[in-house]
């Protein structure tokens, strides 16, 4: 079936339409199998059709589906209630993508700084490599001129230092820089982790600075770094955190979470999101919380990403294996931290053109900057899916090296 013209075309589709699935796996209208390890960009943290995800929302679709934030909503306090519990924040936004959250994220950083009559302090520090989201906003916050080209002028307020550089960093930081705005792991950016104690450093910079410091864990948040929340590897304490993807398991859901002295500065009439936080989105918030910190998930988690970290380092740049060989080097380096990792590709073969020959071996993939393909598992998957990713790209790498030699 072809491609609908009656959709606008902000993506480049690809022609599979999937009808259904189950754990980890996807199926497609042809009957086709396909192993998820995209979860549809970090999204589905516990795979497809899990039965306390279903059984919520459908307890909750016969009841009360959305009403607006202008009432007590009991089910959004129970998810910011559990929110805070398990993080440094105390208060909790919730919106419904993740731009909103990043966007919501630097309107509360701002309005915290005008709050202490500190009214120059509105510029936010991001870095280079750095998605935020596609707000116009978040398209001045992300390090791609290319996805402002034909909207407009840049919105000001946005500056960039070299992502991993703390002495550039330390040079832009100045009386002007309301927040600095990081990923502790980029995504898109090429699945990028921090270097050893650079978030460490940003946080000391930035409380020497009196900025606050925003961690966007929209994509590495919810589990996906082996802890609930992925500032908790580095021994910080953001003052505000941007949430979404995994957090609804599927169903839309974002947050900003922030320490009560910063979301003080928030009062009635500052921000709103009509369907935020309904009901609906807050009981598919909930299960995936308690599935996260249910006792010994995350252990259990740890063990698989440990698996999947050792299956990665065994097959980069290893003349011996089957994954590149003397004449083809295909995989430069393995990347990312946790449940978002990547594999730098040579420039024997771009992203794209992997992910697709991947795909036509059932496997889902999702590409990145720096030519890295990026793999998203479910923090459910299980060792033998890990292992059967790894046939698959072992099968790819076998042919492509046939091809090439
Ligand atoms: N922040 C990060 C780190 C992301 O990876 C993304 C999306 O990829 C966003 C923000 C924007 O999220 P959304 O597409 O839900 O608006």
């Amino acid at each position: 079936m072809a491609l609908s013209p009656d959709i606008m075309k902000t993506y480049g589709r690809i022609d599979i339409a999937f009808t259904h699935g189950k754990g980890s796996f996807l199926f497609s209208e042809d009957g086709s199998k396909y192993l998820d390890y995209a979860t549809g960009i970090a999204v589905n943290a516990f795979g497809h059709s899990h039965p306390e995800l279903i059984k919520a929302l459908q307890d909750q679709a016969s009841k009360l589906w959305h009403v607006s934030n202008l009432y007590k909503i009991p089910e959004q306090d129970k998810v910011a209630n559990l929110l805070v519990k398990h993080s440094c924040t105390d208060q909790a936004f919730f919106c419904n993508s993740g731009a909103e959250a990043t966007e919501g994220a630097v309107k509360v950083a701002r309005r915290y700084a005008w709050s202490q009559k500190d009214t120059k302090r509105d510029e936010i520090l991001c870095v280079t490599g750095a998605f935020h989201g596609r707000t116009l906003a978040m398209l001045a916050a992300n390090d791609r001129p290319l996805f402002r080209e034909g909207f407009g002028p840049k919105v000001p307020g946005f500056i960039h230092a070299e992502w991993g550089n703390i002495e550039d960093l330390k040079m832009k930081l100045n009386e002007k820089v309301a927040a600095v705005l990081i990923e502790p792991v980029q995504g898109e950016g090429g699945a990028r982790k921090a270097p050893k104690n650079y978030l460490k450093e940003v946080q000391t910079l930035t409380k020497e600075n009196g900025s606050l410091l925003i961690s966007d864990e929209v994509q590495i948040g919810m589990g996906r770094s082996g802890s609930l929340f992925a500032y908790q590897n580095e021994n910080i304490e953001p003052d505000i955190i941007a949430l979404a993807k995994g957090l609804g398991g599927g169903f839309p859901v974002g947050a900003v979470l922030a320490k009560s002295e910063v979301g003080n500065a928030m009062v009635p009439g500052t921000h709103g999101s009509t369907f935020g936080g309904n009901p609906l989105a807050m009981r598919a918030a909930e299960v995936v919380i308690n599935l996260i910190t249910k006792n010994g998930f995350l252990e259990g988690l740890n063990e698989k990403i440990k698996y999947l970290n050792d299956k990665i380092d065994s097959l980069i740049i290893d003349e011996k294996n089957s994954f590149n060989n003397k004449n083809t080097i295909l995989f430069v380096k393995g990347k990312g931290h946790g449940f978002l990792r990547g594999i730098e590709l040579s420039d024997k073969i771009s992203a794209g053109d992997f992910s697709t020959i991947a795909r036509q071996k059932g496997l889902l993939l999702v590409g990145a900057a720096e030519n890295t393909i990026r793999i998203l598992p479910p923090l459910n998957t299980s060792f033998e899916e890990i292992d059967l990713a790894f046939f698959k790209l072992k099968e790819i790498c076998q042919e492509l090296h046939k091809k090439n030699d």
